[in-house]
């Protein structure tokens, strides 16, 4: 008798013991169906032992009605994200095997038409008229409509049998979807890999060949061709029947990157996938049903990619690993790229991180030994790094024009003379601004968050860029004073576009903000030369290979340095300068680079602008080593939030005092973001060298004192955002 232990879909993490008929093959990870509490419920075989102290009165399981695998190693995978995030096993398994799938998939897919690909001779249609009517009835249909048809406009009953075996003996072809004009990419061949490219792949190949598998990460400057090797070692992969998932950071970098690999494996581009959560649900849950029925072999997706059930998986890449879009900021909270090592290293397959500004924690576990590093210090045919001035705006005030300097406009307008392109980057979360009274100097506030509203000329209201309340305000007068004009205070990149046009009415530019799909066209065009400039935010920071793009300007490179709780603010200011910088100067005309400062000395903006990654890395894992902060200790953002200020307040000081001797602390305070959605914020981070111990602690402290329901506490380890 096997006894399988069962998580319950959608519970606290209930897990109950069933029986397993001697006739069915259960196994970690199968989905079940059992009866609970007079109602049937499905869950997922989390273990499977020989006995149980209820033996007696177990219940039989049967199996669920969709036939998806979930492995046994996804199910260790999704145990080890539950313990070291500390949060529910339920909620991870639910990400790994989402609820759109465990809808749909019941009701198998329905293919939507059928043609005829070969025209039976009459011989052979006469058997088929004899022996299969339904057979032979749609065979003449087809032949008289000479075109796909609908499977539904056959008529009544039920017509699948027979289309099954007309496709068997090869007759019609069933196609699944209502087909897209589908685009077809050409054959793209393999470059001849300069001699470090080809010492790289060399490493990633034994590496995939040798038993024993360390993480291998790709420190290579902007440029160096990086992708190329990913390819290549794909190729490795495929050639031995295995399968590859490359994560990229940002959504809008995959279109760019799928693109090369579809083109790359011409011969296989249905195989090729693609998966992130701006897919529309349909979408989603085709290649989930493609994986599901081993039609993937190279799947390329942002994060959540790494929980698909890739069978046969020989390798996973981590494009720009350091990128903090890894990190999830809703529960799990998990760390993309740490997950993607722990699969690799629980179904012991080769892993590549690859970076030009690698994390603190993946540098320093090179130095460890804990990670193979690999290193690619020049560009593709000794392109020249880009050369790099820093602008100190403190002299150049008067001289600017809004947020651009005289330099900068200068250089952009000797760009469109000679026909190349400029990218201007904001360095802003969204598009943070204040406006502000120029007479009073009044700043409203949201009334239920702790940031200024924004006014917004179009709809003619106050906004709040949070919970997105608003207030209606004619022609922009003040709360306070009720004449004055109101100032956008800090621009957006909407402004930095008008003052573009302003100064150089003739050019154009774009814009990325909002809506990805908006985003994937502009990018079409400005690689197209449709534009001159391209303005934007963090997402065209990285990864965009632009051959044209010669000049680079960076508006404000100080802003992510005034974060005083972020121990991070130097790492990422380096990280961000540098992959900006990446983007410029990409073939053989020589690229330039403006950061514009009020700090210009800052060691983030001066080892950027000197691209000195070693001497940054020096410099940031001393200071880090000091304070006992990552990568010699994990941390854990501490967050409690409640509608009355006292109470989260108290609660997060009593936790605090929980843990006090057992972990390192820092004071809770009140957050950066004191309030939002009528909620108080208090915040402190824990840290322990080690992680797992970390995570117990604050385990048992969640368990042995319940927190109150008024009281939301929120855990994120490895945490990268101090909002
Ligand atoms: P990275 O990812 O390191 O920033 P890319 O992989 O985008 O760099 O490479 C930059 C450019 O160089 C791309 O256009 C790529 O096609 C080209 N490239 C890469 N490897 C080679 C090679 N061995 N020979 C010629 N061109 C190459
Ligand atoms: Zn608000």
């Amino acid at each position: 008798m096997e006894i399988a232990k069962v998580l319950i879909d959608n519970s606290a993490d209930l897990i109950l013991d069933y029986k397993i008929p001697r006739n069915l093959v259960i196994k970690i990870g199968s989905r079940v169906s059992i009866p609970l509490k007079n109602k049937n419920v499905e869950g997922t075989v989390i273990e499977i032992s020989k006995s149980s102290p209820f033996l007696k009165k177990l219940k039989n399981l049967s199996e669920s009605k969709n036939s998806v695998k979930i492995d046994k190693n996804l199910i260790l995978l999704a145990k080890w994200i539950s313990k070291y995030y500390v949060t529910s096993l339920e909620k991870v398994i639910s990400a790994i095997f989402p609820k759109y799938i465990k809808k749909e998939i019941t009701h198998k897919r329905i293919p939507k038409f059928i043609s005829l690909i070969k025209t039976p001779s009459s011989k052979e249609e006469a058997s088929i008229e004899k022996k299969a009517k339904k057979q032979f009835f749609i065979l003449q249909r087809l032949k008289k409509e000479k075109e796909k048809i609908k499977i539904t406009e056959l008529g009544k009953g039920n017509f699948y049998p027979a289309i099954k075996s007309l496709q068997k003996k090869g007759f019609i072809e069933i196609i699944e979807e209502t087909q897209k004009t589908k685009k077809t990419f050409l054959k793209n061949h393999p470059f001849n890999l300069n001699q470090n490219q080809q010492k790289a792949l060399n490493k990633i190949i034994s590496s995939i060949r040798n038993k024993e598998k360390k993480p291998i990460l790709l420190h290579g400057v902007t440029g160096s061709g990086k992708t190329e090797i990913y390819l290549q070692a794909c190729e490795n992969i495929l050639k031995n029947q295995k399968t590859a998932i490359v994560l990229v950071p940002e959504i809008s970098l995959t279109s760019q990157i799928i693109e090369l690999f579809k083109s790359r494996f011409s011969e296989i581009q249905d195989k090729v996938y693609i998966f992130h959560s701006s897919l529309s649900q349909e979408e989603r849950r085709n290649t989930w049903n493609a994986i599901n029925e081993n039609k993937v072999k190279i799947l390329i997706g942002s994060r959540s990619a790494i929980f698909t059930p890739m069978q046969k998986l020989g390798l996973i890449i981590v494009d720009e690993e350091h990128d903090q879009s890894y990190k999830q900021d809703s529960s799990p909270r998990y760390h993309g790229r740490d997950v993607a090592i722990m699969r690799a290293h629980i179904e012991n397959i080769s892993i590549v991180l690859g970076s030009a500004t690698p994390s603190l924690e993946s540098f320093y576990n090179c130095s460890k030994k804990k990670y193979q590093k690999i290193e690619l210090k020049n560009r593709i045919y000794n392109y020249s790094m880009p050369l790099i001035r820093v602008i100190d705006m403190r002299m150049q005030y008067k001289q600017s024009f809004g947020e651009i300097s005289q330099i900068l406009i200068e250089k952009i307008k000797d760009r469109i003379q000679k026909k190349e392109q400029t990218i201007l980057f904001i360095n802003r979360r969204g598009y943070y601004s204040i406006s502000e009274c120029k007479k009073c100097g009044t700043i409203k506030e949201c009334l239920h968050c702790s940031i200024p509203l924004v006014y917004h000329y179009k709809e003619e209201c106050f906004k709040c860029h949070i919970c997105e309340y608003s207030e209606k305000k004619q022609k922009s007068t003040c709360f306070s004073c009720g004449k004055s004009e109101i100032s956008q205070k800090k621009q957006g990149t909407q402004k930095i576009e008008e003052d573009i046009q302003k100064i150089l009415p003739k050019s154009k530019v774009l814009r990325i903000d909002g809506d990805i799909k908006l985003i994937q066209e502009k990018l079409d065009k400005f690689q197209k030369k449709q534009a001159d400039i391209l303005v934007g935010t963090q997402i065209i920071s990285k990864g965009l290979h632009f051959p044209n793009v010669t000049l680079v300007g960076v508006l404000n490179a100080d802003i992510s340095l005034n974060y005083p709780e972020d121990f991070r603010s130097n790492e990422k200011t380096f990280q961000l300068l540098t992959q900006v910088s990446g983007r410029s100067g990409r073939s053989e005309k020589n690229g330039e680079v403006i950061i514009q400062t009020f700090i210009p000395h800052a060691p983030a903006i001066q080892f950027a602008k000197n691209q000195n990654y070693q001497g940054y890395f020096e410099q940031e894992i001393n200071f880090r080593k000091k304070l006992s902060y990552p990568p010699f200790t994990h941390l854990a953002i501490i967050k409690i939030s409640s509608n009355q200020k006292k109470v989260a307040e108290i609660t997060a000081k009593n936790f605090h005092q929980k843990i006090n001797k057992k972990l390192l602390l820092t004071h809770p305070i009140s957050a950066f973001l004191e309030k939002s959605h009528d909620e108080y914020h208090y915040q402190f981070t824990a840290r322990h060298p080690k992680g797992t111990y970390l995570s117990q602690i604050l385990y048992e402290c969640l368990k042995k004192n319940p927190i109150s329901k008024k009281v939301k506490i929120k855990i994120d380890i490895d945490g990268m955002f101090f909002s």
